[in-house]
């Protein structure tokens, strides 16, 4: 009788092993699908910009931060007075 126990104690421990076994590389699968989803929400691609090298010193600047001159654009307004006056 006491083997039937000791049978049924050792068919538990396998199963309450392997139930943990699995429940923990299901809670793994799902860490690193929530980490994955985190880092695509925090790090957005971003927009390509428009840059472009000012003639006068070759400085790249977006398109946005430039001067716009009657020849090119440049990267600040005394590199425009430069070339153009
Ligand atoms: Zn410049």
């Amino acid at each position: 009788m006491k083997y039937v126990v000791l049978a049924l104690v050792l068919v538990g421990v396998v199963w309450l092993w392997r139930h943990q076994r699995d429940s923990d590389a299901r809670d793994a699968a799902a860490e690193a699908a929530k980490a994955a989803k985190k880092r695509r929400a925090t790090a957005p691609p971003e927009p390509p910009k428009d840059i472009v090298a000012c003639p006068v010193c070759g400085l790249h600047s977006p398109l946005a931060d430039t001067v716009p001159g009657a020849l090119a654009r440049y990267c600040s307004a005394e590199h425009l007075r430069q070339a153009e006056h």
